[in-house]
């Protein structure tokens, strides 16, 4: 008997016994059947329960920080094993080429989260959004926006093409949220996102119970599933739209994000002609599009737009290079393309195929003949053959509806810009699109009218092709997701991604309160005055402490200094008559770099202390002129401490509030400092 495979549920693996149903999965390219594949006899509520009970405290245990260092452990760890997983991949059909952007990019945002934690997050378990909201005229009653982590676990149910990135992708972004993670991989290439699974709870970074594995059908979950819950899926539109209707998320309340299958584009910009770089750029991305993972992404280019007039160079070009991407066994170096998932997969692409064929398509190559041939040559597998279509009418509806999620996509004309744009949106809401040109005045134009589709616009030219990701390639740091058809999600895009499952609160209270629920001072709230806190390591010094200057007059001398010594001589500051002019100021004011560097004198402790360098300023604002004779005074707050998890100082964020002599606001800003632990 086959292996069936195991999951991970409720602390343990749990391997289902010989079960009717289970679910055979073979490798395409050689048919040999690998496993079996059925969740019988989960205990989902035993899993549920296992997440909120244990996962969720251990996890509240750890701060955003810890928790990014972990992940980039994890990604150390999994990074040492990625050779395994290549193996196992070619099993998926996928060449090791292709494999790298799943398995290399998959552990790449484990390290992109980790960045986003440590670096734009609070070393805490909340997090800060946006700045303080001023309710009342006496400044008693101010609002923030906090995100906490939710109190549910967070269900992942994957597509099949992406069995790594897809998994570590989401698992990124959950984990630094805080909450626990089930994962639930498609059938087809579930054993790859086992293996890594397995690798990441054996690696004993992570605390019990926030990751979970769930191979096989996981709809019995959704019973289970509340308003703390959610899902993140990716698939296609139907089982989309079935889960959106399950009642976990129509009555319960469970958040529910959809990464669905997209109609996505690329054009060719009506000054891409051919013989420009634009044009010869345009029919590599199609191409490669095409071929990469078997054209089985979720980003490939489905719709082919190019002007009228360039159909036959293009069909001709996007022909010749595809003839030049060998078939085979991925195993095989030379292989540009593998064969797509499964008989069952091919099947499907080529059925998807011939509709577009009947509702006018024509095939420039391709097709299932071609394809039946060279499945045929080698030996039987799953393939398809790079198929390019044209279609005679690009207003069909089958050309911006049925995807064929295989190496296919169909070439569309257009003649005008509007043409192009209301095109583009026939997809109704598309992942991605490029453009490919170098005119601004016609990329600025379309992109900006085809932006409400879209999730990502790639705009490639010659000055950014040789650096740029290409058309297919999500990136942690930017959102990946669409509009309408394409699911309405968005995931990754740095810290978006992790907000996605943090509650939201708007808090409403006195400075003082805010400044404690929050962990940073707010303006308003106590100051605790006293010892110089330049002279506290982060061991002692507390949000709140604070230092209030001597006061300083300014003279005209000082500032006649200043320009003189900086050569910053603009008139404001050195003639009288033409700053008197000046609508802002009533004569010769002081250069607001000289208050900043006086607030500097004043509120500095010289000798060798905890405070190791100051690296920036942040929010300055001159608010007020300072005419020769003004007398001037800061007010420095510790506002946010950040120790660092992994080295011996922190950051640490101070308010600084320079007044005048009439105890008017003249500057306003954040003072950053690197400070020692002890
Ligand atoms: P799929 O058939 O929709 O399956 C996706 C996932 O849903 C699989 O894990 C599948 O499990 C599970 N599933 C199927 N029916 C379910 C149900 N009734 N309740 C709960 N879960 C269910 O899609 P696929 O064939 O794996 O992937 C290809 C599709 O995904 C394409 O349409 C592609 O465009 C889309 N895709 C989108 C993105 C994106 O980011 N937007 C990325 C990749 C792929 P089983 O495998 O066990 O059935």
């Amino acid at each position: 008997m086959t292996e069936i495979l195991s999951s991970f549920c409720a602390g343990t693996w749990h391997t289902p016994g010989e079960q009717d149903g289970a679910r055979a999965v073979h490798d395409p390219t050689t048919g040999e059947l690998l496993h079996r594949v059925t969740s019988a006899g989960i205990d989902f509520s035993a899993l549920v329960d296992h997440a909120r009970t244990v996962g969720i405290p251990a996890l509240r245990e750890l701060t955003f920080h810890q928790r990014g260092v972990i992940l980039k452990q994890l990604g150390a760890h999994l990074m040492e094993r990625a050779k395994r997983y290549h193996e196992i991949s070619f099993s998926t059909g996928t060449t090791k080429r292709d494999a790298f952007v799943d398995i290399e990019g998959g552990i790449g945002t484990l390290f992109t989260y980790s960045g986003v934690a440590r670096r734009q997050m609070p070393n805490s378990t909340v997090h800060l959004d946006g700045g303080v909201e001023h309710l009342s005229k006496g400044g008693s009653f101010v609002g923030r926006h906090i995100l906490t982590s939710r109190q549910g676990l967070a269900l992942q149910i994957n597509a099949f093409n992406f069995p790594v990135w897809g998994m570590l992708e989401k698992f990124a972004p959950m984990f630094v949220a805080g909450v626990p993670v089930v994962v639930k991989p498609a059938t087809a290439s579930a054993h790859l996102t086992r293996a890594v699974v397995a690798d990441m709870l054996d690696s004993g970074l992570l605390p019990e119970g926030c990751l979970q594995l769930v191979c096989g059908d996981a709809t019995p979950l959704f019973d289970h599933l509340a308003e703390q819950d959610a899902i993140a899926f990716t698939g296609s539109a139907d089982t989309a739209a079935r889960i959106g209707s399950q009642e976990c998320v129509r009555q319960r309340g469970t958040r529910f994000f959809a990464e669905a299958d997209s109609l996505n584009f690329s054009l060719l910009g009506p000054d891409a002609a051919p013989g420009t770089e634009e044009f010869d750029l345009f029919v590599s991305g199609v191409a490669t599009e095409m071929t990469v993972k078997a054209g089985q992404k979720c980003t490939a280019i489905r719709r082919t737009l190019v002007p009228e007039q360039h159909v036959e160079a293009v069909a001709e070009a996007v022909a010749a290079k595809l003839e030049a991407a060998t078939a085979g066994d991925p195993r095989e170096k030379s292989t540009r393309l593998g064969p797509v998932i499964s008989t069952g997969q091919r099947g499907d692409v080529l059925d998807a195929v011939d509709s577009l064929i009947a509702a006018g398509a024509s095939v420039v190559t391709g097709g299932r003949e071609a394809s039946d041939a060279l499945s045929k040559r080698l030996g039987g597998g799953a393939f398809v053959a790079p198929t390019v279509l044209r279609a005679d009418d690009p207003w069909a509806d089958a050309v911006h509806d049925v995807e064929a999620f295989g190496p296919v996509t169909s070439i569309i004309t257009y003649s005008s810009t509007a043409e192009a744009v209301r095109l583009a949106a026939r997809g109704r809401g598309s992942l991605v699109g490029s453009v490919v040109t170098h005119d601004r005045d016609f990329a600025a134009d379309f992109v900006r009218q085809v932006a409400p589709w879209h999730g990502r616009i790639l705009v490639l030219d010659r000055d950014d092709a040789e650096e740029s990701t290409g058309h297919g390639s999500p990136l942690p740091t930017l959102v990946h997701g669409g509009p309408g058809r394409a699911g309405g999600g968005e995931e990754l895009g740095g810290l978006r991604g992790v907000e996605h499952f943090m509650q939201r609160t708007a808090i409403q209270a006195s400075p003082d309160m805010l400044t404690a629920i929050g962990g940073e001072w707010v303006s308003g709230a106590e100051r605790r005055l006293g010892e110089h806190p330049f002279t506290k390591s982060l061991a002692d010094l507390r949000v709140g402490d604070a230092l209030e200057s001597e006061w300083r007059t300014v003279t005209l001398e000082d500032i006649e200094h200043f320009a003189e010594f900086t050569g910053d001589t603009f008139y404001a500051h050195t003639d009288e008559e033409a700053a008197a002019a000046n609508p802002f100021f009533p004569g010769r004011v002081a250069h607001g770099y000289l208050i900043v560097s006086f607030a500097a004198g004043l509120f500095v402790q010289p000798d060798p202390g905890p405070v190791l360098a100051n690296y920036g300023l942040e929010g300055l604002r001159f608010v007020t002129p300072v005419s020769p004779g003004d007398r001037l005074k800061v007010t420095l707050t510790a506002k946010r401490i950040t120790p660092r998890e992994t080295d011996e100082y922190g950051e640490v964020r101070w308010d600084a509030e320079v007044v005048n002599q009439d105890h008017e606001p003249v500057a306003n800003y954040d003072v950053l400092t690197l400070v020692a632990k002890e």
